[in-house]
């Protein structure tokens, strides 16, 4: 069964065929070096990086590339440098070695490119240089402006109509303007901000521009697929698409455009201008990696996932049954078996990782009851198949429960509680033993009391 994803700019779910099996192409706009990364920001670095693991089983690892720029260019980074009283470049390195750090925590595999926007300057110009030529750019005041009226597919993308983007108040207005909904390629950089030269004098790219030149640089004129967060449809997805295809005879720069939906906190979008953000490296402090990664792919890449600290201590719980199976069977070589098929079709239809983790736990729930050595070294290896195709089971099943991250938590809610306690009476059907006592240890710690009554269990606060 072919893999089928949600296009955004067909509104619906297509089989999935690249241009060319042998080079699939595909592109996640990411980060902006300024300041440490939420892990709003990781849900799109998480849930592509499943696809890209997909893809590379589908079409193999040296038949799939994968670019995820960085943005080191931006008022943002200008503030920061500012701020601290040293060079862009310092502010830039710093946070994308930090990003580094903190996706490779949560078992992101690294991208074949990592363009960055000043490593590509020189496309950029020329890229604003072919937009002018061509008729779809103007230079005005020091700026060079995309004329949107010159590209009749402009809006296509986010179902936006011109006239409506003019009268909304999304679009920067400016005298130099012809259309209020033109938007800037180049623009002139102050004295004492950084700046390249460019045939319309000292300045630096927009931010759409960044991503148009690097994606022709790293991958090509037309890709695969193009990824990012929902936000970005427009005006940034909507602009990249305007300027890359007015610059390559009107080629369609990407056949699949794909977009995940938003981490939120208390209903609202997890974001720094709201200030209700949870940094990754902070995270990283109480919990181990996988766990944050479970969580992240717990719901659909689509659907809005509400960030609580119940996620985090559901996900740690489920995953350390998995590891308790793992380190049951510790001794039983692996067979070298695929990931189960109901497994596969469920991250076929459009990534479905909810249901594809259903599977994990039926699997989980069937090694524990195996008896025998040859079935227990399947169901090992489905799950360790499961592991390489969601980035989990890396760590070693002994170590895992020697880290002391994500134990102890405190002041959990009853819904928390009752999902730890059903943990515990799964562990004991399961005859897990070892996990059910640790669950109940867990419990008295938090001075809960939990009474064992037939089948269930009931408990109550001390
Ligand atoms: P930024 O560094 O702000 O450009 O964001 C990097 C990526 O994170 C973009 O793809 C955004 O769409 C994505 N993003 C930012 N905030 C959230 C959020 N709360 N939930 C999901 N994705 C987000
Ligand atoms: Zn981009």
């Amino acid at each position: 069964m072919a893999i089928q994803l949600y296009d955004t700019f067909t509104r619906q779910k297509r089989d999935f065929h690249p241009a060319d099996p042998a080079r699939v192409t595909m592109y996640l706009c990411g980060p902006t070096v300024y300041s440490y990364a939420h892990i709003g920001n990781a849900r799109p670095a998480v849930v592509f990086d499943v696809l890209y693991r997909l893809l590379r089983v589908e079409y193999g690892t040296d038949h799939v590339v994968y670019a995820r720029n960085i943005t080191d260019v931006d008022d943002k980074i200008n503030a920061a440098a500012k701020a601290d009283g040293v060079a862009i470049n310092v502010i830039a390195e710093k946070f994308t070695k930090i990003y580094r750090e903190n996706t490779a925590a949560l078992k992101v595999l690294t991208p074949d490119f990592e363009p960055t926007a000043t490593a590509h300057m020189n496309e950029m110009i020329a890229l604003v240089q072919r937009l002018i030529e061509a008729g779809n750019a103007y230079e005005a005041e020091g700026h060079v402006l995309f004329d949107v009226t010159s590209f009749d597919g402009y809006g296509e993308l986010s179902r936006r109509k011109l006239k409506d983007m003019i009268a909304g108040a999304r679009v920067e207005v400016a005298d130099y303007k012809r259309n209020p909904a033109d938007f800037v390629l180049w623009k002139p950089a102050n004295d004492n901000d950084p700046g390249w030269k460019s045939p319309w004098g000292r300045g630096r790219p927009g931010w759409h521009l960044e991503c148009s030149a690097m994606i022709e640089a790293v991958l090509g004129t037309r890709i695969d697929i193009h990824a990012g967060g929902q936000d970005l449809i427009f005006p940034h997805h909507e602009n990249e698409r305007a300027q890359s295809m007015c610059s390559h005879d009107g080629k369609r720069l990407a056949n699949y455009w794909l977009h995940n939906g938003f981490l939120d906190m208390d209903s609202e979008k997890m974001s720094k201008s709201l200030g209700n953000v949870k940094l990754i490296h902070e995270l990283l402090e109480e919990w181990p990696g996988e766990v944050l990664r479970f969580a992240l792919l717990g719901a659909h890449y689509r659907a809005p996932l509400d960030w609580s600290q119940n996620l985090l201590v559901q996900s740690k719980t489920t995953l350390d049954r998995y590891y308790g199976t793992l380190r049951r069977l510790a001794d039983v070589p692996a067979a070298d078996v695929p990931a189960p098929e109901g497994f596969i079709a469920a991250l076929h239809d459009d990534l479905n990782t909810p249901q594809a983790l259903a599977k994990l736990s039926t699997l989980s729930t069937q090694a524990n009851k195996a008896e025998k050595d040859d079935e227990k070294a399947k169901l090992k290896g489905e799950m360790l198949a499961i592991g390489a195709l969601l980035g989990l089971f890396e760590e070693d099943p002994e170590s895992w429960f020697k880290s002391d991250k994500g134990l102890g938590e405190k002041d959990l809610d009853a819904d928390a509680i009752d999902k730890l306690v059903a943990a515990r009476v799964q562990s004991r059907k399961d005859k897990d033993w070892g996990e059910a006592d640790r669950i109940r240890d867990l419990l008295t710690e938090m001075n809960i009391v939990v009474e064992d009554k037939g089948e269930g269990s009931i408990w109550r606060r001390q």
